[in-house]
């Protein structure tokens, strides 16, 4: 008979922080998921690695177990997709420079949506988004924060649909990493590249089924079946379509803070039948037999 050491843990592969634009520290982060039944959790900023050792020190002392992780923002035809990379190495040298020119990108971006906003009647939108992500990468949500604080929409929610999605006037479009790219990058990290909430991207069945087939092609091996921003329908259907393309099966709440209206840490569903788990690979490489 097999056992495996953590076979009862719950597992929330898809978290941020200040390190991008979680409002916990990863130190606060840590103590969060520690006070829930999540057992082992992954940080998975944007673009960024730079919270991964606060992290990894306060979950040491937390007893909770840390996977290093990153969510990218990707290019793929005319859509942004996230992808995870789950358990990668930090140090890597590949994968921080495709990072490093990620955030280039988003520094101008940010400056582009300040001018854009300022075009508006908005002014000093760069500056105050600047001044919330404490100097770390800035990001659309931090630019929704300014337009809440100041006054200029009532929610976030309300930020996103008159300024900050597609079409609006402070969204700026322009090119992520490749899709190629990314995967080849988490791959030379040691890590394994997972699709990101696949129910949230405006595609089409077929235009998603593409995706996945080029994903797999690419070396991609997860796909995030339950997602803190799906419904129960989305969590059945993508995890038809895991089992369909032969993907590993992740869950994540893609928790920012507490006020993010998005599932808070421990609450998710289990994954859907037949689904099989991301953490198999590592269950395995701590199993004990008996
Ligand atoms: P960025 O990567 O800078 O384009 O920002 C994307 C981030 O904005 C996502 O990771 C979410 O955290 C946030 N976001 C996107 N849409 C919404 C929304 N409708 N309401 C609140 N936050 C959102
Ligand atoms: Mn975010
Ligand atoms: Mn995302
Ligand atoms: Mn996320």
């Amino acid at each position: 008979m097999r056992y495996n050491a953590y076979m009862s843990i719950k597992y929330d592969l898809h978290t941020h922080s200040t390190a991008s634009d979680g409002t916990f520290s990863p130190t606060e982060l840590v103590r969060h998921v520690a006070a829930t039944d999540v057992g082992a959790f992954a940080l998975t900023d944007h673009d960024t690695t730079s919270g991964i050792d606060e992290a990894a020190q306060s979950a040491q002392q937390f007893g909770m177990r840390l996977v290093p992780g990153v969510e990218i923002s990707v290019s793929w035809h005319s859509h942004v997709i996230h992808i995870l990379g789950l358990s990668i190495d930090p140090a890597c040298d590949n994968l921080q420079q495709g990072l490093a020119a990620i955030r280039r990108f988003r520094s101008w971006r940010a400056e582009e949506m300040g001018c854009r906003l300022e075009k508006k009647g908005i002014a000093g939108a760069f500056e105050g988004a600047r001044i919330l992500s404490n100097g770390r990468l800035i990001s659309r949500t931090h630019f929704g924060r300014f337009l809440v604080q100041k006054g200029y929409v009532k929610d976030m929610r309300e930020a996103f649909q008159k300024y900050l999605k597609p079409g609006k006037p402070g969204y700026v479009s322009g090119r992520w990493a490749e899709l190629e790219d990314t995967i080849t990058w988490i791959v030379q990290a040691g890590g394994l590249a997972v699709i990101a909430h696949p129910a949230r991207y405006p595609l089409t069945r077929t235009k998603l089924r593409q995706l996945l087939g080029e994903f797999v092609e690419a070396g991609g091996t997860g796909l995030e079946v339950v997602s803190g921003s799906h419904s129960h329908d989305d969590n059945f259907k993508m995890g038809r379509h895991a089992i369909d393309f032969g993907l590993f099966a992740s869950m994540g709440s893609d928790y920012h803070g507490p006020e993010n209206a998005w599932a808070d840490i421990g609450q998710l569903p289990a994954l859907p039948d037949g689904c099989e788990p991301i953490w198999r690979n590592w269950e395995r490489d701590h199993s004990i037999s008996a």
